[in-house]
């Protein structure tokens, strides 16, 4: 199908203003959820007729055209997220698609799990590589209340279940940690999933969004989640599988399996950051931590060419300067500017 670019002069491996390079392609297919987790979209502060309406989402072939000439300047990865990626009735198509792009080695996708056991066998049938799946709490009760009442944890660990059968071997079991909130969790996730082929990555609350209602006063720091861990289960450190890698990976002594924990607030991983991000409405950013958006969406309903899309892409990524979490507790304008939404721009 690819490559678009007929000049392969022109694939390149640009450098950000910092001197990092692009791998990573995280693609937001929708804002909408089927939950209201309140630390990413509280359910009293979402303005219901704030979603995208139907013709202002991308369609599947303008991603695939912006993920191909992505490829061009060094991405090998994509991500699928948003909202809730299952949700989007044509998602497989969209993985088969981006599955056929020359230079991408690796698709991956992060979901709440709720719709998960229904499709877990479409998913991987349409070429997905790896799943990524969201649980805060194996207590009916704690995740309901992290979850903003909705979705149920039987139904996640049936997703999780089905799609181990259907051939997703190490799935990632995201949990977000907060105080107050679900700490007492985590050592029963570690009984659970110890020993099974999955990791567990604990993820310290973030300040994403204007809408969470974030204190730092409310993070569990990782050293924290770790400590608890440790003397339960003695942890050994892992070599990271890439440059930057945003978990810091464990394996259980015993030889029971691995954890992982992200730690943006208390140990930012700025310097490493190869990511762009999409939103379902055509923006690029460059953090997801950004106010603002590279508006490609009219780019491509300008008739534009590949060759000047690309250039658009290639000098957005050399201007780059983004290193909100490095700064996070030094800049005060910084951190007090609009920020955009999680659930828009995707985990
Ligand atoms: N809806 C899907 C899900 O929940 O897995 C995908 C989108 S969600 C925005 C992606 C990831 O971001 C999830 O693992 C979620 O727990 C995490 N997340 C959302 N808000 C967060 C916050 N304030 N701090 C840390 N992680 C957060
Ligand atoms: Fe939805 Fe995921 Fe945000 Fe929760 S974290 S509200 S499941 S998008
Ligand atoms: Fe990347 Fe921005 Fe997160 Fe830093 S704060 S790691 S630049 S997304």
């Amino acid at each position: 199908m690819l490559p678009l670019l007929q000049n392969k002069e022109r694939k390149c491996i640009v450098k950000d203003s910092l001197g990092r390079t692009l791998h990573d392609l995280r693609i937001s297919v929708t804002d909408q959820c089927n939950f209201r987790c309140p630390y990413c979209m509280p359910y009293k502060k979402i303005v219901k007729d704030s979603f995208l309406e139907k013709d202002e989402f991308l369609e599947i072939s303008e991603i695939t055209r912006i993920a191909s000439l992505a490829t061009q300047l060094g991405v090998k990865k994509i991500r699928l997220t948003g909202g809730e990626p299952l949700l989007r009735k044509d998602i497989n198509a969209l993985i088969s698609m981006i599955q056929g792009i020359e230079g991408i080695t690796d698709i991956a996708l992060t979901t709440n799990g709720s719709l998960l056991a229904n499709k877990a066998d479409e998913l991987k049938a349409a070429g997905l590589n790896r799943l990524t799946v969201s649980l805060d709490s194996l207590d009916e009760e704690i995740f309901s209340a992290m979850s903003g009442g909705f979705g149920a944890v039987k139904d996640v660990l049936q997703g999780i279940t089905t799609a181990g059968k259907a051939g997703f071997k190490k799935i990632k079991i995201n949990v977000v940690v907060e105080k107050n909130a679900n700490e007492s969790s985590i050592l029963d996730l570690v009984d659970f999933f110890r020993g099974t082929p999955h990791i567990l990555r604990f993820i310290e609350f973030m300040d994403v969004g204007t809408k969470n209602n974030w204190e730092a006063t409310q993070v569990i720091p990782s050293t924290e989640t770790y400590r608890k861990i440790h003397h339960k289960y003695p942890l050994v450190s892992l070599d990271a599988n890439y440059p930057g890698e945003v978990a810091s990976r464990y394996a259980f002594e015993d030889g029971k399996g691995e954890v992982g924990f992200i730690s943006s607030i208390s140990q930012p991983f700025c310097q490493d950051c190869s990511r762009l991000r999409l939103s379902p409405d055509g923006k690029l950013y460059a953090c997801l931590f950004a106010t603002e958006g590279m508006d490609v969406k009219s780019l491509l309903r300008s008739d534009i060419s590949d060759i000047a899309l690309f250039d658009c892409f290639k000098n957005f990524w050399m201007e780059r300067e983004d290193r909100y979490s490095e700064k996070r507790f030094f800049d005060a304008p910084q951190i007090q500017r609009p920020k955009v939404e999680m659930y828009k721009i995707g985990g």
